[in-house]
């Protein structure tokens, strides 16, 4: 091995994570390696941000290409029922928690394209390779071997391989138990996918399904992503390949029926299954899981990318004092980290919770803004998951409605719920698939 091979931090994986902890930690004067094992730009699921990821992007200095790039705007999110009858817009400036009003819709090949660059035009050495083996993690180094033979050694490593979890899986770090069915995620790039008009031609619209949701993303002028997610026993018991399963979801929705009934795929058609896990651990003395090396959560509010790039921004600031690239990372840190980030995905797994409970549905889907509650919600769609007090009473009065709607069904389920009678706004809406609560 070289000195040219001897790094202050290893970072595994070239995705959001491992390009937002490479490029702040280089920044700082750090020698740092980033090895990414496929040739960018590459597609990759995950195209959706948060305006609470907005500040980590501006620090990145990618605001301003997001900016003039054609990137959509994304003011919010619409969640609607299958009938498209029900709808509930969440718009980001309305959170308690103060937001850009706007984030953006992403195609992942172009945007980890940026974010690579960013890194290597900080001085991170970016290698094309594959990690096949964790040689070493102990206080004499981190040795890494690469499939070509190469050999790297680094004092920290930042594994942000996503679901592949090179570290964690060589470490046989266990997972969690979560109490989610495996789930099944059917997807695609399409054009003439209908849009709404205005401002809200940016937002994501997904739109609630038995059991499964299906999201539409726009990604530029004329290409939108969408995509189904369903439990895997019914996408198995249906015997169906995944693009007849993908039309008998979207047939079985009027709203989608009539929203894709112009649309043509372009490109593959994509699969992912089984796919929410939460290691146990996600820091030890010589490295950090990041993004979802560490934890993967349903996408249904696109929190991905903004949980991945949060907290590799949080190690890098960690990794940028002193000699801590050197120094082993203290057991009260390293449990800090894991406590802190499971915290924050506790927070966005109540609402997918609340998303997936037919009653927990009914209450999302007929939102009051008493004391508030609306807002609160607001913010945590937008992203914010390290709850202040304003926004934490409010949200844990929202979850007990929903617990209290599960055992009393007072605002009922959204499987029984009918089809509301339209306000007149939401019927002018509704004539061009706009869409309005009644509420
Ligand atoms: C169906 C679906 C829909 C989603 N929708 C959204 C959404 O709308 N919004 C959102 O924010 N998130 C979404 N996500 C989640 C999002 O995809 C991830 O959270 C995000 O990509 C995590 O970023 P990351 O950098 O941790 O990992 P990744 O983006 O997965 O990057 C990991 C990188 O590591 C590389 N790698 C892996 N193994 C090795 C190895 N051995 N050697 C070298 N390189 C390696 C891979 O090639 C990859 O480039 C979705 C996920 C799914 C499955």
């Amino acid at each position: 091995m070289t000195a040219e091979d001897d790094f202050d931090l290893l970072v595994i994986g070239g995705g959001p994570a491992g390009a937002t902890v490479a490029t702040l930690t280089a920044r700082r004067g750090r020698r740092v390696a980033l090895i990414e094992r496929e040739a960018f730009p590459r597609f990759h699921i995950g195209e959706s941000l948060l305006p609470a990821g907005n500040p980590v992007l501006k620090r990145l200095g990618v605001w301003d290409d997001l900016l003039t790039g054609g990137f959509p705007r994304k003011y919010g999110a619409d969640f609607l029922d299958a009938t498209g009858t029900r709808a509930v817009h969440n718009i980001f400036a309305r959170g308690i928690l103060p937001v850009d009003e706007h984030t953006f819709q992403v195609e992942r090949a172009r945007f980890d394209a940026l974010l690579l660059d960013k890194a290597r035009a900080a001085g991170v050495v970016v290698i094309r390779d594959r990690v096949s083996e964790l040689e070493s993690l102990d206080d004499s180094g981190c040795r890494l071997v690469l499939a070509s033979g190469r050999r790297l050694r680094g004092g920290k490593i930042a594994d942000a391989s996503g679901r592949d979890g090179v570290v964690a899986r060589a470490l046989r770090v266990p997972c969690d138990p979560l109490p989610y069915p495996p789930k099944i995620a059917v997807y695609g790039h399409f054009t003439g996918v209908r849009r709404q008009e205005g401002r809200r031609g940016g937002n994501i619209t997904i739109v609630r399904l038995p059991g499964g949701w299906f999201w539409s993303i726009p990604l530029d002028e004329e290409k939108t992503s969408v995509g189904v997610v369903a439990p895997v026993s019914a996408y198995k018991a249906a015997k169906l390949d995944p693009e007849d399963w993908f039309a008998r979801c979207r047939d079985s929705s009027p709203f989608l029926r009539e929203w894709m009934s112009g649309a043509e795929r372009l490109g593959d058609v994509h699969v992912t299954a089984d796919y929410t896990f939460q290691r146990t651990v996600f820091a030890g003395r010589h490295h950090f899981l990041v993004g979802d090396a560490a934890a993967f959560i349903d996408p249904i509010f696109s929190s991905g990318v903004c949980l991945a790039m949060g907290a590799a921004a949080e190690v890098a600031d960690y990794l940028a004092e002193g000699d801590r690239c050197r120094e082993p990372v203290p057991e009260a840190v390293a449990r800090a980290y894991t406590r802190r980030w499971k915290r924050r995905i506790l927070t966005m797994r109540r609402l997918i919770e609340v998303f997936y409970d037919p009653a927990g549905s009914a209450v999302f889907l007929q939102p009051r803004n008493k004391f508030r509650l609306f807002d609160a919600v607001n913010s945590v769609v937008a992203g914010h998951t390290a709850l202040p007090w304003q926004v934490a009473w409010r949200f844990r009065l929202f979850l007990l409605i929903v617990a209290l709607n599960k055992r009393f069904r007072f605002l009922g389920t959204i499987d029984d719920l009918p089809p509301c009678e339209p306000c007149p706004e939401a019927r002018i809406d509704r004539d061009h698939l706009g869409l309005s609560s009644c509420r």
